[in-house]
């Protein structure tokens, strides 16, 4: 079994045979189809995520049950998936009060290991950690079968693969999380992955302008084509300046943070007009501060609020999600600009990070 693991920080992934243990009880063997390339397997690449290695990075994909361990009942042989980067152990007061990306029900064990503590991947003996229980650069996943969802059949694996977080991501923080209303104006910081989903949530929804920002040009493209109705290079202009002219002088209702930065940050909170709401997407470096003005919150009533993972509850989104992709109502094939091969992986990081693609998703044969 090959997969991409992560020896050392600064250093590219390395594809590795993989000795793989079967599924244990409640856990299931995947064959992996397809897995997006995501910002999320940089941050623990570049150290901005201090975890413990060596670990088998991907956290974005989908796949085919081959194998069930004892006492699975959610999925069977031959049931195309989608894998969760977070557990649902179904019984903490998160997961039982719905929301399940919080559940905090196998806390007391790493959440790079299964949920007995052990490794099923080693390397001449000794356990290899999987990223977020899963580690999806990989030919097979051996995983706790809460954090599989069967998904339709007819829907392709490339598009099942980024449903697992980049859309659930976007679309989920302007659906789920903000729940923006018809008519509501919105500014988008980021157009990568995540900042792209977010736009076309807000078209999903219908909100009116779909204000995109970005350093570079050819994601503002992307952005026009996901339903920003205005954009802003924030090289060459004045973000603030340029949302108030959009917005009779007040800002926006509502401001995304695609990106995660202290940076970003305050620009989304400095965006909002008074009674509006920032909400905070991408994940920052753990070290990153933010020096927020409290008086402008408390003057302008504003929110601030994170969300993580969309704040989707995956069983009941990741489906709902592949009937709004077969019944054209968002785009993923517009987002999946580029497909590479497993051996390939290190180069689609490297494109991710000069800009070149909306996603870049590595295509198991
Ligand atoms: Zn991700
Ligand atoms: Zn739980």
């Amino acid at each position: 079994m090959r997969a991409a693991v992560l020896t050392q920080i600064n250093k590219p992934l390395q594809i590795l045979n993989l000795d793989q243990d079967p599924p244990k009880s409640k856990e299931v063997r995947v064959r992996v189809k397809a897995a997006g390339v995501c910002m999320s397997d940089w941050h623990i690449m570049n150290g901005d995520w201090p975890l413990p290695l060596p670990m088998v990075l991907g956290h974005e994909a989908a796949g085919i049950i081959l194998e069930n361990g004892p006492g699975v009942e959610n999925v069977k042989p031959g049931d195309h998936v989608i894998f969760s980067f977070r557990p649902h152990c179904g019984r903490c007061r998160y997961c039982s009060s719905g929301q399940t990306v919080l559940c905090i029900g196998h806390n007391d064990t790493p959440r790079w290991r299964m949920h007995d503590g052990t490794a099923r991947v080693k390397l001449n003996g000794e356990p290899v950690n999987q990223m977020a229980r899963i580690g999806t650069f990989s030919e097979e996943v051996v995983c706790p079968a809460e954090q599989i969802v069967k998904v339709r059949d007819d829907l392709p694996f490339t598009h099942a693969a980024i449903i697992g977080c980049s859309v659930a991501t976007g679309i989920g923080a302007v659906t789920r999380h903000a729940r923006v209303a018809a008519g509501s104006s919105v500014l988008v910081v980021g157009c990568g992955g995540v900042g792209l989903n977010v736009v076309q949530g807000t078209r999903l929804v219908g909100a009116s302008p779909i204000i995109a920002c970005d350093l570079r040009d050819n994601k503002l493209d992307y952005a026009k084509n996901f339903g920003a109705t205005h954009t802003i290079n924030a090289v060459t202009g004045n973000v603030l300046e340029r949302v108030r002219e959009m917005t009779e002088g007040l800002g926006v209702d509502y401001a995304f943070d695609a990106i995660g930065s202290e940076q970003t940050a305050l620009q989304v909170i400095d965006a909002v007009a008074p009674g509006g709401r920032a909400v905070l997407v991408g994940i920052p470096a753990f070290a990153t501060r933010a020096p927020i003005n409290p008086s402008q919150i408390v003057y302008g009533e504003k929110v601030i609020s994170g969300t993580y993972y969309g704040s989707v509850r995956p069983s009941i989104d990741f489906p709902i999600l592949a009937d709004l992709d077969l019944g054209k109502r968002i785009n993923l094939d517009a987002l999946i600009s580029r497909t590479y091969q497993f051996d390939e992986i290190n180069e689609g990081f490297a494109l991710m990070l000069a800009g070149e693609v909306a996603r870049g998703v590595i295509v198991f044969d």
